[in-house]
């Protein structure tokens, strides 16, 4: 439930079980609230005199007056306090005058009085009752009464005033602590964020947007595991361009730069989201295909083959494809190792070849 749906009484979880727990707490007898009640009509009629005294006291502290401000607010507290003043001897102790107490520590905490400054006014107020109350009750008795009563009261009133000024404090620090939670949470997500984006750059050749070789030597461990844990095939496929130095010399590096990249999109275009494309290094290009044998391979590299010479057709690659299990496994090293192998052999003869 929302906190603007709960009066503050039950927001502290105070019932009339709990007001008069405290005021047994206090040894806050009905017979002394009623001595206070008997009051009432003299502080009725003293009342201008009480809180013009007490303000002028309060005014003369520099933070107080600083607190308060301006003639209009301190016109309004006085009203308040007037009222305040007249409730300490209304005789009406019930849930309503509780609730009037849980609001002025909230709003204290609200406005920024700080306890001793609370504390202090609290002390002064009742300075001046008491100098009131001494002048116009004769019977030592009765007065003496009077005080302990009010002395009491007070006490119970500040126990009310402190909960709310200290619940108020804890939701602060609660909201802050959310804060700084938030605060942390779109950190961490930041961090993840980069280092995952980190980690891919590391991963990727940044011309062609391919994995590097270090990526690719993890990824064939990887593929040749999960191969031979599922007795499947694996193909791995080498290629490289026919005479690029020729392209750069007679083009310029951009135009070799281009070429490099549109091989690797040509690549890209042609495998499944499975399959590994890499660039070796250079103009040395492999891809890792998991369960693909070598006449499937060979199906592949022929539609990369089709993409690039409708791009390129005076330039050609030279292919070697090797295929390892089910039955038998090459390591990593031995894979690419043949594949360049072959890739050699059919750059002996002119225009594509692919050496399977
Ligand atoms: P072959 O037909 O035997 O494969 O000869 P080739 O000219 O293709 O091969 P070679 O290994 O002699 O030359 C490869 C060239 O690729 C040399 C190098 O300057 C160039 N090269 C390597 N990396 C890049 C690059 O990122 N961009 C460009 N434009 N050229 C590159
Ligand atoms: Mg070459």
């Amino acid at each position: 439930m929302k906190r603007t749906e709960q009066t503050l009484l039950e927001q502290m979880h105070i019932s009339d079980v709990e007001i008069l727990h405290r005021m047994v707490l206090l040894n806050l007898s009905k017979e002394e609230l009623n001595i206070l009640f008997s009051h009432k009509n003299i502080i009725i009629e003293h009342i201008d005199e009480i809180v013009d005294e007490f303000y002028e006291k309060q005014t003369e502290i520099d933070e107080i007056s600083l607190l308060i401000g301006d003639a209009d607010t301190l016109r309004r507290l006085r009203s308040a306090q007037c009222k305040y003043v007249i409730d300490l001897f209304s005789g009406n102790y019930d849930s309503e005058y509780v609730n009037n107490r849980l609001r002025i520590g909230m709003v204290h905490k609200r406005i920024g009085v700080e306890p001793k400054l609370y504390l202090s006014a609290v002390r002064t107020l009742k300075e001046v009752i008491t100098k009131i109350l001494k002048k116009l009750i004769t019977k030592s008795d009765i007065l003496e009464q009077t005080l302990d009563a009010l002395d009491k009261l007070i006490y119970f009133d500040t126990t009310l005033v402190f909960d709310t000024y200290i619940d108020c404090l804890v939701g602060e620090i609660e909201n802050a602590k959310n804060k700084t939670e938030r605060y942390a949470k779109s950190l961490e997500e930041k961090v993840a964020e980069r280092t995952l984006q980190l980690k891919e750059q590391a991963q990727k050749d940044p011309l062609t947007n391919l994995y590097n070789q270090r990526a690719m030597q993890e990824f064939l461990r990887r593929d040749l595991l999960a191969s031979k844990r599922r007795q499947v095939k694996l193909s791995l496929v080498y290629f490289d361009i026919d005479k690029f130095k020729d392209i750069n010399d007679t083009y310029g590096h951009i135009k070799g730069d281009e070429v490099l990249k549109n091989i690797g999109q040509a690549m890209l275009n042609n495998v499944r989201d499975t399959d590994i494309s890499c660039r070796y290094g250079g103009d040395e290009f492999c891809i890792i295909l998991p369960e693909c044998g070598v006449l499937e391979a060979k199906i592949i590299c022929e539609k990369i083959i089709k993409e690039f010479s409708n791009r390129y057709p005076e330039y050609s690659l030279s292919i070697g494809i090797t295929e390892t299990g089910p039955d038998k496994y090459l390591d990593g090293d031995e894979l690419i190792k043949s594949a360049d192998k072959k890739m050699y052999l059919a750059k002996k003869e002119n225009g594509f070849q692919i050496e399977i």
